[in-house]
């Protein structure tokens, strides 16, 4: 069996490299090209791999070498002079036809592009996200990256990467990337960066938020990891950054304010007319709330030593399961068990004892951060996000750029995908489950499909020589959409593939989606249901709790 680890997924994307080359690449590359052909041959042109996003088990250094060829995929077609970057082939693959008329050059002109930009906004009725305009990405830096087109990627205005660089302290650290590192965003439908993460080092990240809606960015420096990026998290950003500007603060008043957000992120308390929070300080790793007569949920908790925000995720942790204003009454009682001890630490299992309801449990899963019940893992589970929409790999013969400029009129002329060098015919698969929005013709797409996925995501196919789904309908992740082709404008036969944020296009190739391709396989569900199990041991261990 051929080993197929000769060039990693991530490999596509990286920048084309100018440099000499070594023997041992030439060498490298030739049997690289060798195999590809003899694969084409036997594979009838198609270079098929492992769906997953990380295929390549290859040593950091193997994957190095074969970055180093040209940034695209390479197949038999390419001459070696261009395949080894001596000639430059900028531009070459790039669906650009200069006999056509200046507003059909691009794959989707502007009115098409507003229309799925449109499509892609509209809510899924059936996905009650609750944030489905704002998403949280995260994009891993490669070789070749800098500061401006990680933002680029995410189709982020310059003015933001501006606005945060304005933070002339940490200006430097923003601009120094390691490889391998990852840095998160949350982006609104807008557009709009809510909160930028960079990890400083091996312990400290930075974190960026918008403090109020005068388009200036906070900071804080806070430990690496330690900021959740969950659901909970996103509302309280999104809230905090809508907040009307605090009007004159001195440098101190500012620090000061933006201390206790790195300490309260998830703020937004669900009760605010109690005049104090009680400290946790005080309690063990195990706090049991028992609700007496007179008193609300929210209050016997934090008597308990339970803190506002941790109050406000367990209610979204119980949404749709307990109703607290009638489900609890005195007498019932609460576990809620923490990583750590002395107030510290998080969240890790919430058992409520009802005298309405029973016993009624969420756990953590350290995996994703996420709670779920004793069985809902399975349940809830979703098969996430698969970087490519099609099987196997195929070369990109044009990149993701928002600011590409048309050679000849030197005009901006966006491009919102990438498009992969696909015969026609090949069969097109949704990458996520979705509801399908759009299949239609059009002069400039071709044959075109937009689906709707969860969580304010959309993708987009142009250039179809068939569709296979009709608008209305559900699809699976992996079931066959189309089959791409060379309708509509286009040069060649090739899918352009888009995604959207909120209908705002995003680097289909480097942009990780929270949660995507997270699967939960056996190991992870097996690790869980250990979790859970000494969870519940837990929960009633006494020793656990703090002396009085
Ligand atoms: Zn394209």
């Amino acid at each position: 069996m051929i080993s197929e680890d000769y060039i990693s997924k991530e490999a596509i994307c990286q920048t084309p490299w100018k440099g000499p080359l070594s023997k041992s690449h030439y060498k490298a590359i030739g049997i690289t090209l060798t195999l590809c052909f003899a694969l084409s041959l036997a594979t009838n042109s198609h270079f098929y791999g492992s769906d997953e996003d990380e295929v390549s088990t290859g040593s950091q250094a193997s994957t190095q070498e074969f970055a180093l060829q040209s940034g695209e995929y390479l197949d038999d077609d390419t001459p070696l002079t261009q395949a080894f970057g001596i000639e430059s082939k900028k531009g070459q693959f790039e669906n650009y036809d200069d006999s056509l008329s200046d507003d059909l050059l691009a794959d989707s002109d502007a009115s098409l592009d507003k229309e799925v930009s449109d499509l892609a906004q509209k809510v899924d009725k059936d996905d009650s996200a609750k944030n489905f305009d704002s998403k949280w990405v995260t994009e891993s830096v490669q070789s070749g990256d800098n500061i401006s087109s990680l933002f680029e990627d995410l189709n982020v205005p310059a003015s933001t990467l501006a606005a945060i660089l304005d933070n002339k302290k940490v200006a430097k650290s923003i601009n120094n990337l390691k490889i391998g590192e990852n840095l998160s965003f949350l982006v609104n439908g807008k557009g709009e960066l809510l909160v930028f993460i960079k990890p400083i080092n091996d312990k400290e990240q930075l974190r960026f938020f918008k403090a109020d809606n005068t388009g200036k960015y906070s900071y804080v420096r806070e430990k690496l990891g330690s900021y959740e990026m969950d659901d909970d998290a996103t509302v309280a950003a999104k809230a905090v950054a809508a907040a009307p500007a605090k009007v004159e603060k001195s440098d101190k008043a500012d620090t000061k304010s933006a201390t206790v957000l790195a300490d309260n992120k998830k703020a937004a308390p669900a009760v605010d007319d109690t005049p104090k929070e009680m400290s946790s300080a005080k309690r063990g790793r195990l706090v049991v709330v028992n609700i007496e007569k007179g008193e609300t949920f929210s209050q016997a908790a934090n008597r308990a030593g339970v803190t506002y925000s941790e109050i406000n995720k367990i209610l979204q942790m119980f949404k749709g399961k307990i109703q607290f204003s009638r489900n609890i009454r005195a007498g019932d009682t609460m576990r809620v068990l923490f990583t750590d001890s002395k107030g510290k630490g998080k969240i890790c299992a919430v058992e409520f004892k009802l005298s309405r309801g029973g016993k009624i449990a969420s756990y953590l899963n350290t995996q994703d951060g996420k709670y779920y019940d004793e069985r809902g893992l399975m349940a809830t589970r979703s098969a996430g996000f698969v970087r490519f929409p099609f099987r196997g790999r195929v070369k990109v013969t044009s990149q993701f750029n928002p600011r590409r400029l048309h050679p000849v009129t030197g005009r901006v002329r966006p491009h919102n995908g990438v498009d992969f060098g696909l015969p026609v015919g090949s069969v097109v698969t949704a990458p996520a489950d979705g509801v399908v929005d759009k299949a239609v013709f059009s002069r400039t797409a071709g044959y075109y499909i937009v689906l709707r996925h969860a969580g304010g995501v959309s993708t987009v196919y142009m250039h179809l020589s068939k569709m296979s789904v009709k608008p209305g309908q559900r699809v699976k992740q992996g079931t066959q959409i189309a089959r791409s082709g060379n309708t509509g404008i286009s040069t060649g036969p090739h899918l352009h593939y888009e995604v959207r944020l909120g209908g705002r296009a995003v680097n289909p190739l480097r942009v990780k989606l929270a949660g995507g391709g997270a699967e939960i396989n056996t190991k992870a569900r097996r690790a869980f249901a250990a979790s859970v199990q000494k969870y519940k041991r837990e929960l009633y261990q006494k020793n656990l709790m703090a002396k009085r």
